[in-house]
């Protein structure tokens, strides 16, 4: 039997293109290697406690009535109602600089705008004049790679205020080394600082399942444990994949979203990976679960802090296992409307070399103790942003770019995929596209997003 569209890939961007297919009665089904989807978010147990492993916020909020919002598109294109998913949105959030330069931003831009205004007076006109240029900008043109960096720094020429607006933009969304494409700064600060953040009132796992749940009964199927082994096909003509198992299928349409090298790497001969697509950036994350009756005095009304202590801003592999000196505070519990939770979380994000994480995994007692030591670095940082909370931790957990390498197969453990991104999905086969990551839009909303649009372009009006 052939099925007209098979998809690689149970994360966000697999799921979202994949009921997208479903919608149109096209018989679908997701391959997933691992036994759960949700990809880089998905969620795990320890000790009978539900972790979720990528979560921090969702960008692109948007109010209902607000038809054109990317939020709203996606509900649209998906057929989901906006009540299941029941959105609780972010306080508020801080660009730390230096423990002493500071703005603060939330899902009503003017809090941005008089942070500027009042902490950066000198460029708050020019301020005004970015977010004119990016409110007529069109970022979804195919155009090469023009330096967001570059064109920052000549309209504001203050560096400091450069790094502090691209810092948070950065940690959320560049693969690329100290800069970012012109166009996903514009989507980026769109999905920040103009819409916002928020979480869905219950757990990835309860949001995981209302897609899952939606997609299953408009018909579309699921794999899980199934690792395509081998894409088959004759010249640039795909015909179906082989499974780990052995098993084959075959298919008219493949949509991949495991990311483009990887897809190569697939084929027959599989492509090899080369520069500058084989520079990738890694990140280190730790969760750390505080005791009910927490003596810390964290901050309460601050949901996100991006921070940086050092004189210039570096987002780039670091020399060593990890870089503390800058990074991402997150309080996955403070979101206005959450229930309260017995316990407080608190997530660290920093750049982290994968090189070096890799070569120490093969002693798994060494690799366990770096962690450790990992974390302890990454707090020394934290508590002198946020106030100390070490006595208070009754659970600890960190992730290497390793593990993420180990559970996604992403090349280098790559949240953000190769520097190089293929806009419109297209590798180079007949009816083969990639999705995801790798297409160039990057946060939950932006994979799922590429999802969609790869499916509206490249697939739906051919079959
Ligand atoms: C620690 C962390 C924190 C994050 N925080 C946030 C956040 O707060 N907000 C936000 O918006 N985004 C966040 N992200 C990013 C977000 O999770 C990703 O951008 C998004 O989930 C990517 O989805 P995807 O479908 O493109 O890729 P993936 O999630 O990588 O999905 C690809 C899937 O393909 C499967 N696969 C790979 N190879 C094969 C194969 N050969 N056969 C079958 N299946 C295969 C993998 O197992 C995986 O399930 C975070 C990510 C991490 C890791």
């Amino acid at each position: 039997m052939t099925v007209p569209v098979l998809v690689i890939g149970g994360g966000l961007s697999g799921i979202a293109a994949a009921i997208r297919i479903a919608r149109f009665s096209l018989n679908v089904q997701i391959l997933e290697q691992h036994s759960r989807l949700g990809g880089l978010n998905s969620y795990f147990y320890r000790n009978k406690v539900l972790y979720e492993t990528g979560l921090h916020a969702i960008t692109n909020y948007a109010e209902t009535g607000d038809k054109q919002a990317p939020l709203n598109r996606l509900l649209r294109q998906l057929k989901l109602k906006r009540k299941e998913l029941s959105l609780c949105q972010q306080y508020k959030s801080k660009i730390d600089f230096h423990g002493h330069e500071s703005l603060f931003f939330s899902n009503q831009p003017e809090l941005f705008d008089a942070e500027i205004q009042a902490k950066f007076p000198h460029i708050h006109d020019k301020f005004i004049q970015l977010k004119k240029f990016i409110d007529l900008f069109d970022p979804f043109t195919l155009s090469p790679f023009r330096s967001a960096k570059q064109y920052l720094s000549e309209l504001f020429g203050d560096p400091l205020f450069v790094d502090m607006l691209m810092c948070p933009l950065m940690f959320y969304g560049s693969s690329y080394e100290n800069d970012m494409d012109l166009n996903q700064f514009a989507i980026m600060f769109r999905a920040i600082y103009m819409e916002g953040m928020f979480r869905p009132k219950g757990t990835i796992k309860d949001f995981l399942d209302t897609l899952i749940s939606h997609y299953e009964a408009m018909g579309g199927i699921t794999r899980t444990n199934c690792r395509v082994k081998k894409i088959i096909h004759s010249g640039n003509r795909v015909t179906g994949v082989e499974l780990a198992s052995g098993e084959i299928i075959e298919c008219s349409y493949l949509l991949s979203t495991i990311g483009s090298d990887e897809t190569r790497a697939l084929m027959n001969p599989p492509g090899q990976i080369t520069p500058p697509a084989d520079k990738r950036l890694g990140f280190i994350e730790t969760i750390y679960e505080l005791q009910e009756a927490s003596t810390s005095t964290l901050p309460e009304d601050t949901t996100i802090i991006f921070y940086n202590t050092t004189k210039t801003f570096q987002y780039r592999s670091p020399s060593d296992y990890l870089d503390p000196s800058s990074g991402v505070i997150c309080f996955p519990g403070s979101f206005s409307g959450l229930p309260p939770k017995k316990n407080r979380e608190i997530r660290s994000t920093h750049l982290a070399d994968f090189s070096r994480w890799k070569k120490l995994s093969a002693d798994p007692a060494a690799y366990l103790e770096k962690k450790r030591q990992a974390a302890v670095e990454s707090r020394n940082v934290l508590e002198t942003i946020v106030g100390n909370f070490t006595k208070d931790i009754v659970f600890e957990n960190t992730f290497t770019p390793v593990t993420i390498e180990r559970y996604t197969s992403k090349h280098k453990g790559a949240i953000y995929g190769n520097p190089v991104k293929i806009k419109d999905g297209n590798i180079g086969y007949h009816n083969l596209f990639i999705a995801g990551t790798d297409q160039g839009f990057l946060g939950i909303v932006g994979s799922m997003l590429s999802g969609v649009s790869i499916v509206n372009q490249q697939i739906l009006p051919k079959i």
